[in-house]
């Protein structure tokens, strides 16, 4: 199996397969004997543990249907006037961008730490303009922002903060939750996220009232969900009390979710047994390695980021994807730098070079697989795949 061929022959390793366990399908299939699919008790519950796992009161979380949806509905609550300028982070998925956009608002990137790949707190502070009243970090891989210094940054300029906590369901920074720093947190259940519902997310906040009105956003502007008026307390009226979206989570989402986060502890243990393993695998190799968590920080190792330098590997980051893909070994790339793609660049005039670290990673990074799913065999032929591909 130290040859391509040989692996041939093997199943294809998907990168960031979900591990589902007999819990989740069983509460899927009480959902779906209940008949009630759509946002309620399930949902409720869902909330009420995330709630706890997060050390927040039940009031400061809403369920929503993606972390998408979470950034969108928190930036349309947090009331910011049309075209003012939300600073976030060039080293991201198009999401936060593109949430930002929808929200009417003008997005500006500011280049990442180049060790940390988190959004740098000086190239924030070098980008705020008149017209900024936002930030938008985004905690890479599951690695914590610089929090005091951007708490610090938002407070001196009066800024909003809405963390996208989509890869930090388990990061702590000086021993608070991520997503509790800001006005807002944004969480992703996607099928490759740490817990996953296959789409789903949710949103903490500071402030009850504007979670409360984030989750009225979410269901239409409608003052009450489907659960209070259909439910067994008897019919009651709902009032439009704005223009809001269809973004609720349902149960059926729910249901998986209630027994993911149960899981979320175990699986991190498991994937941090990964992370050690390929940092002592890999060593000796002429790859980059993720540096070592900051101390007084907790790690949610949601990505294992590789870097493949050209000139010390002998071989493209793009031809080393495609050596792995012929080992059958599934590999991601987290993220082109946003200014590569074609809208941000027709738009808003960026050039990837505006951003260097951010570009230099983008084009260098590759993710390896680390789901809790990865049996001891499995994460051994990611290592060998790797060790191989680099040879050519
Ligand atoms: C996955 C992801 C999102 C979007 O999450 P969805 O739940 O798929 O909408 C946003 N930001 C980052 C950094 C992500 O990785």
């Amino acid at each position: 199996m130290n040859s391509a061929s040989d692996s041939a022959t093997e199943p294809f390793l998907v990168f960031g397969s979900p591990l589902i366990e007999q819990a989740e399908i069983d509460e899927v299939t009480a959902c779906m004997r209940s008949s009630w699919l759509g946002t309620g008790p399930r949902v409720a519950q869902f909330e009420q543990d995330f709630a706890k796992y997060q050390t927040l009161v039940p009031n400061k979380v809403a369920a929503v249907n993606s972390c998408t949806a979470a950034l969108h509905v928190s930036m349309v609550a947090a009331n910011l006037e049309p075209g003012s300028e939300v600073i976030t982070t060039p080293l991201t998925f198009c999401a936060s961008v593109n949430a930002i956009i929808h929200a009417g608002l003008t997005p500006v990137l500011a280049d990442v730490d180049p060790r940390t790949q988190n959004i740098d707190p000086s190239a924030i502070e070098a980008a705020i303009t008149s017209r900024t009243r936002a930030i938008l970090p985004v905690h890479f891989a599951g690695r914590p922002c610089e929090m005091d210094q951007i708490t610090a940054i938002a407070d001196k300029y009066n800024l909003v903060v809405i963390e996208d906590c989509a890869h930090a369901i388990e990061t702590t920074y000086h021993g608070r939750k991520a997503g509790t720093f800001g006005d807002f947190g944004c969480f992703s259940f996607y099928a490759t996220k740490n817990v996953a519902t296959g789409e789903g997310g949710m949103i903490v906040g500071r402030d009850e009232a504007l979670i409360a009105r984030a989750k009225v956003l979410a269901l239409h502007g409608m003052s009450k969900d489907a659960w209070h008026r259909f439910g067994d307390q008897g019919y009651k009226h709902y009032q439009v009390v704005e223009a809001g979206f269809k973004y609720n989570m349902m149960d059926l989402q729910a249901s998986i979710g209630i027994h993911q986060l149960a899981r979320v502890e175990a699986n991190w243990k498991k994937r941090e047994a990964i992370w050690a393993r390929y940092l002592q695998a890999f060593a000796d190799l002429p790859i980059g390695l993720p540096a070592t968590p900051a101390a007084d920080t907790r790690h949610a190792y949601h990505l294992f980021t590789a870097f493949i330098e050209e000139s010390h590997c002998g071989i493209s980051r793009d031809a080393f994807l495609d050596a792995m893909n012929a080992r059958r070994v599934g590999t991601g790339v987290h993220y082109l730098s946003v200014p590569e793609h074609p809208y941000y660049q027709q738009r808003y005039g960026w050039k990837p070079e505006q951003w260097p670290n951010a570009m230099n990673i983008g084009r260098q990074t590759v993710s390896l697989p680390l789901s809790p799913k990865l049996s001891d065999p499995d994460v051994e032929r990611v290592i060998d795949a790797t060790i191989h591909s680099l040879r050519g």
